[in-house]
């Protein structure tokens, strides 16, 4: 072997990871290396098992080794994944969660809870562990989805505390004040009793380790996001809209709430929901129902990605009624969507960690 560690980790020094722009070695990405007689092997830590990037940054490292040490040098490329965080607060809330993400709309109805539950189980199914939380305090509509209406969620007693245990489904780990509460109750709450409530989510319940925790917010911008900003330091949120030019307007408002100085949350993209109906017979036909384009055009607006866009099909209404979410299914298309969209959000994420400073909960709002 006539070659060194220092003199591969140059040639690795040379690679960017084209989304963070900083190279692998910078970023602790190579882990692992061995060198034997005329080969090498390491392994590259990506941000998300689903990385795009993967064949592309491989490429790049052997070449960057073919230049810099010797053509004849076979290069073994083996890959890992570690989800990213921001976190620099004390942690004393949620302490084992990387990443706080939010779903949120403008206004009802547009299936943000649909593409919340959907979302968290495509993010365990590539190999995260995930936690959803329905903080859609006046519709709480998650027990139903994920097929768990009625069931309540186990309180044990851990150094003398009460502590809820989260209810495991389909890979993620659930609440919902539809769990603890009546539906009916719910809705006469008082503000300060449903802040009160679910400030206990995050301080009194047992989540553990979670790479990302799924908030799904109530619709359009009031007390309850206010409460969310003021207790948890949130990765960044993602909007759902539809197509059409009037849910547009309501997007607009939720951006601008996240953006306010007081609540700098940063947005990570947009969804677009119903974007497309696709008839099953017909795979390769999409017709744009509600208008075509209004997620891209927010998108491009507010220089945010758009993170994909889910078609209007019957088995998302079926699996949503039924508690069989369709990325359980067998429409294998529209799992595809919401896995690109998983995918993606996974990137953004990363990319977020990677060049946004950490988000900290606000001292005091009154
Ligand atoms: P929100 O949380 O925005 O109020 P929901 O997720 O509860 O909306 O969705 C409202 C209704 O629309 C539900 O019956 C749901 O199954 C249905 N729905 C949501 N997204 C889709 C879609 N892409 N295709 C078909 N039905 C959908």
């Amino acid at each position: 072997m006539n070659f060194t560690k220092e003199e591969v980790l140059f040639a690795l020094r040379q690679v960017n990871d084209p989304d963070l722009k900083k190279d692998i070695v910078t970023l602790n990405m190579v882990e692992n290396l061995t060198l034997a007689d005329d080969s090498l092997e390491f392994t590259l830590v990506l941000t998300t098992p689903a990385c795009p990037m993967k064949d592309e940054l491989k490429t790049s490292c052997e070449d960057a080794i073919h230049r810099h040490i010797s053509e004849n040098v076979k290069v073994i490329v083996n890959f890992d994944s570690r989800v990213t965080s921001r976190r620099k607060d004390a942690k004393e809330i949620l302490p084992g969660v990387k990443n706080i993400v939010c779903v949120a709309a403008g206004k009802g109805g547009v299936g943000k809870s649909t593409v919340a539950v959907n979302l968290a189980i495509s993010l365990a199914k590539n190999g995260n562990k995930v936690g959803l939380i329905d903080a859609d305090i006046y519709g709480p509509s998650i027990p139903v989805m994920l097929g768990l209406k009625g069931r309540r969620p186990e309180v044990r007693e851990i150094n003398g505390k009460p502590v809820i245990i989260p209810i495991e489904q389909y890979g993620v780990k659930t609440l919902s004040v539809g769990m603890l509460v009546d539906e009916k109750q719910a809705v006469v709450w008082r503000g300060p009793m449903v802040s009160s409530m679910l400030r206990q989510f995050f301080t009194d319940c047992l989540w553990g380790e979670l790479d990302y925790l799924v908030l799904d917010l109530p619709p359009g911008t009031g007390d309850i996001h206010l409460t969310l900003v003021q207790t948890l330091p949130v990765t960044g949120a993602i909007i759902v809209t539809t197509p059409q030019e009037v849910a547009l307007a309501d997007v607009r408002k939720a951006i601008g709430m996240f953006r306010m100085a007081n609540i700098n949350v940063p947005v990570i993209g947009i969804v677009e929901n119903m974007a497309y109906f696709t008839p099953r017979e017909l795979p390769e036909n999409k017709y744009y129902i509600f208008g075509k384009g209004g997620g891209q055009k927010i998108a491009s607006e507010y220089d945010i990605p758009l993170l994909g866009q889910i078609p209007i099909v019957q088995s998302i209404r079926e699996g949503g009624d039924n508690g069989n979410p369709v990325v359980m299914g067998d429409d294998v298309v529209t799992a595809e969507a919401f896995k690109q969209f998983a995918d993606n959000s996974e990137r953004y994420i990363a990319i977020r960690n990677a060049t946004i400073e950490a988000t900290r909960p606000l001292e005091t709002v009154t």
